[in-house]
């Protein structure tokens, strides 16, 4: 078995975490290694940012790609009741002077390919089709990883800290038992392509939507290039699996009791194949050991009906590569060293995790909600945005009150 040494840091995993953790490490001057399962391009879900997305884009010094992309511009959000009835989208840039206030619709395949080159072209070691297996250990310290090589043959590789990155598969959270089921978010997902479906015109063309389906859940609808929409449901897996398993029949059954999917899709042709994400939101008990740190999926998943997903993982790789910076500046790699990096990112899934909360509530309604609280409309749509290292506390007390009961995500202890 080979051997390779030398490194401050092993990343494991090339989605926008793993990126975004390489690409500050190699910033900050590290010998930092990325090892990645699959080659890419590859298939990935979770195309619509979050418009606070920016600040980081900025620091890792991609935004000219987005804006030459041609990926479609997202000016707002807007939600789509029941009835079919359409709220005033919520523009990010009625609340947000800044530029940050217009994000993207992105095609994954090609953005995260991005993200990895740009690790790369930082300084990175980029390597592709490396499956990690496992982490190497010293008593309690984490030292490096064992990983299979595309074509054969295992190696090992040894460096101060290793991050785990491996998104949903959360390598490490699972190896330590630390994953917890969100038991209030307990939904699935089941979702899809189309071309040449109905796009809102002007400013509203980029949108998200967001339709409800009664009681149970919701729709999205993401414009992206090349007249393409995603569009998928998410609702309890009992509901969408009451009369069959079918992921293709449950879409197209769902899509006829929801009239604006419905219309918006009748003149589009279905690329598929129909996908299905289960055990959907989830959070690892903690974020940090001795030589080690979780970011994005790997350490937690929250419910994506506000697209906080790419933001967190960005934000979570910021962090996590700065606290690491920090450690190896003091040669203490100890799980003291991320305490603030795990408070940070603890944080930032609360906040996000109350509105998705409130959004479940079936006593909740954003119209409602904005006239009877009129003067915490900038705070919704700071929430929304992304904006959420804040004091946001009197939005969370007034949102609290729309619930009948609030259970506490798993604490840092798993107690
Ligand atoms: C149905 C659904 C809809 C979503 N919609 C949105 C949305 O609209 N907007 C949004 O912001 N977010 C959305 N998300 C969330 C978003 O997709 C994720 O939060 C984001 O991709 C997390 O990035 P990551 O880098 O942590 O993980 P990933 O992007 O999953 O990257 C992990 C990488 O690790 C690699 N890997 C895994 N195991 C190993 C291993 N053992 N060795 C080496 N490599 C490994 C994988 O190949 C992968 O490339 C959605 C998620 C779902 C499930």
């Amino acid at each position: 078995m080979a051997s390779s040494s030398n490194y401050d840091v092993i990343v494991i995993g090339g989605g926008p975490a793993g990126a975004t953790t390489a690409t500050v490490l190699a910033q900050h001057g590290r010998r930092v290694i990325l090892l990645e399962r699959e080659t890419f391009p590859r298939y990935h879900v979770g195309e619509s940012l979050m418009p606070y997305t920016w600040f980081t884009f900025e620091r890792l010094g991609v935004l000219e790609w987005l804006k030459r992309s041609g990926s479609p511009l997202k000016q707002s959000v807007q939600f789509v009741s029941t009835s079919g009835k359409i709220s005033h989208p919520f523009y990010f840039f009625e609340t947000i002077k800044h530029d940050c206030a217009t994000t993207w619709q992105i095609l994954r395949s090609d953005f995260d390919k991005m993200m990895l080159e740009n690790a790369g072209a930082t300084g990175a070691d980029i390597r592709q089709g490396v499956v990690v297996r496992d982490v190497l250990t010293e008593g309690s310290q984490v030292v490096g990883v064992r990983a299979h090589i595309a074509g054969g043959g295992s190696e090992t590789f040894r460096s101060s800290v290793v991050v785990d990155a491996s998104g949903r598969d959360t390598l490490l959270a699972s190896k330590l038992g630390w994953k917890r089921r969100d038991p209030e978010l307990n939904k699935i997902a089941i979702f899809t392509y189309f071309k040449g479906a109905i796009r809102d015109p002007g400013l509203d063309a980029g949108a998200t939507t967001v339709a409800y389906i009664p009681d149970k859940g919701w729709f999205w609808y993401i414009p992206l290039v090349n007249d393409t929409v995603s569009v998928g449901v998410v609702a309890e897996a009992d509901y969408l699996y009451r009369d069959t398993r079918d992921p293709e029949a449950i879409f197209c059954r769902e899509v006829e009791g929801c009239q604006w999917i419905r219309e918006h899709l009748a003149p589009g042709t279905y690329l598929g194949p129909t996908r299905v994400t289960g055990e959907f939101s989830y959070r690892g008990t903690r974020a940090a050991g001795n030589g080690f740190c979780l970011v994005g999926d790997a350490f937690s998943f929250l419910d994506p009906v506000f697209s906080s997903g790419v933001f967190l993982a960005l934000k979570s790789g910021e962090l996590a590569a700065d606290a690491i910076h920090a450690s190896l500046d003091t040669g203490d790699l100890s799980a003291n060293m991320f305490e603030t990096y795990e408070r940070d990112i603890r944080h930032g899934l609360d906040s996000f995790r109350h509105l998705v909360l409130s959004f479940y509530d079936r006593t909740f309604n954003f119209g409602e909600f904005i006239g009877k609280y009129p003067e915490l409309q900038p705070q919704l749509v700071d929430a929304l945005v992304g904006n959420v290292y804040k004091d946001l506390q009197q939005l969370f007390a007034a949102l609290a009150g729309y619930r009948s009961r609030v259970s506490p995500v798993p604490d840092p202890m798993g107690q």
